[in-house]
Formats: C-alpha cells, structure tokens, sequence
C-alpha cells in the first residue's frame, strides 16, 4: 500500500484527517488521484446512500453594480461602467413570477454588493419576492452582505441577521468565503470581509437559527495548503454549530476576470483538481452529509464523474447564471431533471429533489 492509499483506508476506519494530511491529499497525482476518488465514493455510499438530490430553484439577480470589484469575478461592475444595471420593484417581480410560474421551491438571490443598498433595501426585496412568489424559500446575502447591511444601519451583525430572519430570510449563503486565509483574499478580493468576520458572521447566522450553505471557490491564486486551511476552518464551525447544509464546489472561472487578465491566477483547476477537491472534502470533512458539484461551472459530463468522486448533491435547475456567463463559463443557465436523470441512472444512482434544507419534495 501507498501512503495515500493506507491514508484512505484509515480515513475509511473513522480516522479525522489533518490539515496537513488534506494537503497532501489535494497534491496526489496519478493514480493516487483515483485511490482518493475510488475512497471519497466509498464514503459517500456510507453516508449518503445511492441517492443523488436537487433543489428546484432559479437564480434572481438583483444588480451587477458591486462596491467589490473582485479581481476573480466577471460579473461585478461600477455604476458608470457599461452594462451595469441595477434592477427595480418591477422587474424583480417579473422574475421572481416567471420562478414561481416554474414550480421552483427556492429562489437564490446573486448580485453585487451595491454600494448603496442597505438592511432596508434587502427587506424590500425579499418583500417583493415574496408578494409574488409566496412561500417560496429565499437563499441570500452572504456574510459580506451583512457586514455591508450593519455597516450602512450602525446596526451589528446580529442585529442585521435577526431583522433578515424575521423578515422572510430562509437560509444565509455561505459564499464570500472565496478562500478563508487573509493572504489569498488580500490579492483576489481585498475589499472582501476578512476571515475571522465571515467566521463570525456565519457563526452568529446559524446561532440566530439561520442555516447555510459552506463554499470553497478554488483554482485561482491558492496553493493547496491554502485549501486545506479553508476546509479546516468550515469543518471547524459546523463541530461547533453544524449549520452547513452542505459544501458547495466552485471552481474558478477564469477567461474574463481581471485576475488572469493581470496574470495572477492560473486558469482555472484541471478535471484533477475537481476531482480531488469533492473527494477530499468527502473525506475530510467528516461533519457535512452534503457535497455538492457545480455542474454550471464543471459542464455535464465532469458533473457525472464527480458524481463517482464524493459528490451526492447536484444544486439546482438555476435556470439563470450570469455570474458564471460573464466570467466566461458557457452552459450554465439551466439543467433540466431529465438530463439529470440521465446521468445518474447511467452510474445506477437515484435522482431525488429535495428542499433548501434537503428533506425530499
Ligand atoms: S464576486 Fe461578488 S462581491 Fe466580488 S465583485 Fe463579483 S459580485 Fe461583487
């Protein structure tokens, strides 16, 4: 046996990985690559069963205008820059109907972090959406849009996140975590809350009840010691409050972000990368049920393979991604069920939708 391969069959036995250990792991090459995978599947089967979810939502987007300008993202744009819109009453309602008209269970909010939105505008809209969608579960604001929201009100976090609760808030997103170690968010989104504020902000969300998702957003500037120490602080705060939902997958989508532009990034993970950072998170993370692949962000036919590599969650119909589009992914806007279907009948798997917080519909 390798050490890779007794690694994984400790790990197998109920061994809790080390941040070190995970390092090591996300640098396997070869055939290691598949010990690891073959591993991560086994433990999914444990944990999870055979059977593959997804939500039915659709992604709402409010404004591209965002205070961020992170140097990894396409989308964001200034006020004055061209193509920058921010959307009114109106046409958020018109999309949040044509989401309700779609049977979905969840709508996901995805903006930029306006400069001048505040607590009272992100009530408004949840308001809107819930006039003409009701019922409907509504995913949205991460810890930068908290932070954002308290700084604007004079107002703290908590108090920002109870209002939001209260309001018709059903789950936080755990996006802006990016990668959760200071040096890394200096360079690929500085104006970013830094990572003991997201800790805390998440931390305080899932106190106050509200649960989240968890997100790693890889293959830009980080090394895989970086990696490691992200997943450690998520497996950290779930020992301690187990609010995640689930671990959600981004990889980097590089063609037209200033980052690559400027030579900072790398263009994105490899297929091997992918592979071993569901697998690893499956492994390491030893506290979440849920792994899930971004199939907008890896296309169909990796989103199967990942599938076989930890992965049990394949998020949501999305019917709309911008963010993914204007950082130059392509195919990205809709999955229907039935290609889903598709893919995971052909691994002798079982498709199930699921809610927001994963009791099945
Ligand atoms: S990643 Fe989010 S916060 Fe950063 S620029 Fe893009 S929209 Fe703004």
């Amino acid at each position: 046996m390798t050490g890779i391969s007794s690694l994984v069959s400790d790990v197998l036995a109920g061994y809790r990985l080390t941040t070190p250990e995970a390092t090591l792991l996300l640098k396997a090459k070869g055939r290691d690559t598949l010990t690891i995978v073959s591993g991560a599947d086994e433990m999914r089967e444990r944990r999870v069963g055979d059977v593959v979810t997804y939500v039915r939502n659709q992604n709402l987007h409010v404004t591209n205008i965002c205070k961020n300008l992170c140097g990894f993202c396409g989308f964001g744009r200034k006020a004055t820059d061209d193509g920058a819109y921010c959307h009114d009453k109106a046409a958020i309602q018109k999309q949040a109907r044509l989401a309700y008209e779609r049977n979905v269970t969840e709508i996901c909010l995805l903006s930029g972090v306006h400069p001048g939105f505040s607590l009272d505008t992100y009530i408004d809209i949840m308001h809107w959406i819930h006039a003409v969608a009701p019922g409907v579960h509504i995913h949205a604001f991460s810890p930068d849009e908290v932070a954002h929201a308290a700084y604007r009100g004079k107002m703290t976090t908590p108090e920002v996140i109870a209002r939001l609760k209260e309001e018709g808030l059903g789950t936080i997103q755990g996006t802006a975590a990016e990668i959760l170690v200071d040096s890394v968010r200096q360079v690929i989104c500085p104006r970013k809350v830094p990572t003991a504020d997201w800790v805390r902000i998440i931390k305080e969300a899932h106190t106050a009840g509200l649960r989240s998702t968890a997100t790693i957003m890889y293959g830009s500037y980080e090394t895989a010691e970086d990696q490691a120490r992200h997943l450690a602080i998520l497996r950290d705060i779930q020992d301690e409050t187990n609010g995640f939902t689930e671990l959600v997958t981004l990889p980097f989508v590089h063609t037209s972000t200033p980052l690559y532009q400027q030579g900072l990034a790398r263009a994105g993970p490899t297929g091997r990368e992918d592979l071993l950072m569901l697998a690893v998170s499956r492994l390491f993370l030893d506290n979440f049920t849920n792994i899930q692949v971004a199939w907008g962000k890896v296309g169909l036919k990796m989103t199967q393979i990942a599938l076989l590599a930890g992965a049990n969650d394949l998020a949501g119909t999305m019917f709309t991604d911008d963010v993914t589009g204007d950082a130059g992914g392509s195919g990205s806007d809709y999955l229907d069920p039935a290609d889903m279907e598709r893919i995971v009948a052909d691994i002798r798997r079982r498709l199930r939708q699921r809610t927001t917080l994963y009791e099945f519909v």
